[in-house]
């Protein structure tokens, strides 16, 4: 079912209870039932008088709980609340704000953030993880245009490589989206070296890639307007939604833009992925996620 198709109201009505929430997320952790993480044994004894069940493996004795290895690990906060969250952030074009959410949900400002930076930061580690394969074009920008019109960057301006690859290689051609910040060796430095584009090509492009062109001139007549446009649009969603970002959270953000757009091209439902993806954090967690929400 694409979950994003409904309104708010019929998701809150639907995911309004506890219980339903946790058989909502046990369905979607063990689709086939219960699979010991250790032992791969398949039975396991449930304590269910906890706020949410545990599983006690049959065999090896090992206990999982049914927020483990997710972004939901160690919180608080009720599961109705966070499978709201992600439903807000998939289903609007523009996602939402942590004073929005908090409103909603009605948590605190502070819960809400830290419940968007989760899943934000669920997303950044999956982008990460798919690199852009096929035909690759990538071009420089910068988010934060226009401070100043010198050759020197201002500080609220950063520094941006925009990529998008056309991938033939499955059923139906992929065109796959990404901007990445990059951090210049000088401070005021507003040009894009040959180092960070062999930084980003070993970072963010499948080794197999068909070709790849790269454009890092500004104002050359070889720049690639499409890409141009795509670093505009993410720039004006950061603007007019958060009313700008800071270099520290700013590539979250633009994760987040590009999740939304590679998703709706392929036609793949936001919510029913991005879900997933919450449910399943790799081992090594970065820091910001170790905080409970
Ligand atoms: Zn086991």
């Amino acid at each position: 079912m694409d979950w994003s198709k409904l309104t708010y109201e019929q998701f809150h009505t639907k995911f309004s209870s506890e219980d339903a929430c946790i058989d909502f997320l046990i369905q979607l952790k063990w689709p086939k039932g219960f699979r010991c993480p250790r032992c791969d044994h398949r039975h396991a004894y449930i304590t269910s008088t906890r706020r949410l069940p545990l599983y006690e493996c049959s065999h090896c004795c090992h206990q999982v709980s049914l927020l483990s290895g997710t972004i939901m690990e160690g919180s608080r906060t009720r599961l109705s609340k966070w499978l709201l969250a992600i439903f807000l952030i998939s289903s609007t074009p523009s996602g939402t704000t942590a004073m929005k959410l908090s409103q909603l949900i009605q948590v605190t400002y502070k819960t809400a953030w830290l419940i968007l930076h989760k899943i934000r930061t669920s997303i950044h580690l999956a982008d990460n993880q798919r690199p852009l394969t096929g035909s690759v074009q990538i071009n420089s920008a910068i988010y934060g245009r226009p401070f100043n019109p010198s050759v020197h960057k201002h500080p609220q301006e950063h520094l941006l490589l925009v990529g998008s690859s056309l991938d033939h290689s499955g059923v139906t051609p992929t065109t796959t989206v990404k901007i990445k910040q990059v951090t210049p060796s000088s401070p005021t430095n507003k040009h894009i070296t040959r180092f960070d584009t062999i930084n980003f090509q070993q970072q963010h492009i499948n080794p197999n890639a068909d070709k790849i062109e790269i454009v890092t001139g500004f104002f050359t007549s070889k720049r690639q307007r499409p890409l141009l446009e795509i670093a505009k649009q993410a720039s004006t969603w950061i603007n007019s939604t958060f009313h700008g970002i800071g270099s520290k959270h700013l590539q979250s953000y633009l994760d987040e833009f590009c999740y939304r757009i590679n998703l709706t091209a392929s036609s793949v439902p936001i919510f029913d992925h991005l879900v997933q993806l919450c449910m399943n954090i790799p081992k090594a967690i970065p820091k910001p996620l170790c905080q409970a929400a």
